[in-house]
């Protein structure tokens, strides 16, 4: 196999100048995959997307590895759009197709900013740099080379592995949501596998704590709260404002606490991170494993804002403006206010809680945008067996966390669409050394080359 994947490393790809160092070839294929990738710029131009060169650059190389052409396909919601989807193909299917994700775009990168080109793939320090090497380039690269590899090695899978790379997963997702409507057929499986959440969480001393796997996402919503007044010259103001009654509605939205719920994501969570927790936090921690609400020791908990967001729906004031002069009565005044929203509750009902808050101020409430909605995945075993099986021979002894990120990603879409979701990035990194989005975006090349044997395992033993 290894000839014939340095024969197919030649073919598909550029020689590349930087020195091979110690990489295998698989790693040498992906290193060379993630160089092209990065060379694209893939960040969204104002409305237009810029991924249908590289959805078909990583085309034409799947087919080059003898990918039928049948099985491989670009498809894009708008010219500029290209998500990229290919199946490897089972001789005798015994189970449903498994999704592999990651997308294309990227986040712009203003060069004034970058201590290295951001289009250009820079090895520098034990780190690949460049823009998407972290989110989430480097997973498409990953994908990629293993999928070759594994055809390189007549792998039989025993289910198809579709991979879907899509087009706009940093901006709106509407490529995904797009897909899921029109191409269902294409991308119908019985779980998908995100690299794009999920890691291996490294203690300050490089050592291995836990392994994140994102069963969950937060929903997004916005809504804006409006007040009008009659408006009139500042000198004669009367208590008609809607400044002022804009004010006191947000002081009321400031002073809700939604009420403390767990979903199984969440309660599992605490339940395994309670013995890594710190001191002041542990017995919090175990109260919540155990699913007891009313304990007083999870007020210590609440004080960290990410611990907090996890047990509860959070909304807050984001943006604001009103009046039109500086000599004159307001007529209306705006804020929006940004509401994370637990999976197992729904936007309709943040709303209403919202409406009831500010009705005694006469403001009104209208939705930004439709919210998606996605339930969490189960902690399903048929999932789990596999990821902690590889999970035991890469990093021993480690516990898997289950994660609700309260961001989110194209898992939402696919959720929210009967297909559960799985965040695997599989990436081994101290969370405090995430790059992504930021300038001189970087992933270390050894936690890369982990991840991706992660990966080249996980996806032989779901399909074999
Ligand atoms: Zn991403």
């Amino acid at each position: 196999m290894a000839t014939r994947l340095a024969r197919l490393s030649l073919l598909l790809l550029a020689c590349s100048s930087a020195p091979a160092g110690a990489l295998t070839e698989s790693e040498e294929l992906a290193r060379e995959i993630l160089t092209e990738l990065v060379a694209f710029d893939t960040a969204m131009d104002g409305e237009t997307g810029r991924t249908r060169a590289t959805a078909d650059r990583l085309a034409e190389m799947l087919k080059r590895a003898r990918f039928p052409d049948a099985d491989v396909q670009v498809l894009g919601r708008k010219p500029g759009d290209g998500n990229l989807l290919a199946r490897f193909r089972s001789p005798r299917p015994v189970q449903p197709p498994v999704l592999l994700i990651a997308h294309l775009d990227a986040v712009a990168a203003s060069p004034f900013n970058w201590d290295t080109n951001p289009l250009q793939l820079k090895e520098k320090d034990g780190y690949y740099y460049g823009r998407g090497t972290r989110d989430i380039k480097g997973g498409v690269a990953m994908l990629m080379a293993n999928v070759i590899r594994l055809q390189a090695e007549g792998f039989r899978p025993n289910r198809d592995l579709i991979l879907l790379f899509t087009a706009d997963e940093e901006t709106s997702g509407s490529n995904l949501a797009w897909l899921l409507a029109e191409h269902r057929p294409l991308i119908e499986a019985a779980f998908a596998l995100n690299t794009d959440a999920g890691q291996v969480d490294l203690r300050a001393d490089g050592q291995p704590e836990a392994f994140d796997i994102q069963t969950a996402e937060k929903i997004y919503a916005s809504f804006a709260l409006d007040a009008v007044s009659a408006g009139g010259h500042s000198s004669r103001p009367g208590p008609d404002n809607a400044i002022y009654k804009l004010a006191r509605g947000l002081s009321r939205v400031e002073n809700h606490r939604f009420p403390r719920d767990l979903n199984e994501t969440v309660r599992v969570y605490f339940q395994r991170w309670a013995p890594l927790a710190p001191p002041e936090l542990a017995a919090g921690a175990r109260a919540l494993g155990a699913g007891r609400l009313d304990d007083p020791a999870i007020l210590a908990v609440e004080e960290s804002p990410y611990l907090n967001a996890l047990i509860r729906t959070t909304c807050v004031a984001t943006q604001l403006r009103g009046g039109g002069a500086e000599n004159a009565l307001p007529e209306r005044a705006r804020a929006v206010v940004n509401c994370r929203i637990l999976p197992q509750s729904s936007a309709a009902g943040v709303e209403a809680v919202l409406r009831d808050l500010v009705a005694p101020d006469g403001l009104t409430i209208t939705p930004v945008a439709p919210a998606p909605v996605a339930p969490p995945s189960l902690l399903d075993p048929r999932v789990l067996g596999p990821v902690e099986a590889v999970v035991a021979e890469l990093w021993p002894g480690i516990p898997i966390l289950p994660e609700m990120s309260p961001g989110a990603t194209d898992g939402i879409f696919l959720r929210g669409a009967g297909i559960p979701t799985y965040g695997v990035g599989a990436v081994p990194e101290d969370p405090d050394e995430d790059t992504s989005h930021a300038p001189n975006e970087r992933i270390r090349i050894a936690a890369f080359n982990a991840a991706m044997e992660f990966w080249y395992r996980l996806m032989k033993r779901v399909a074999e």
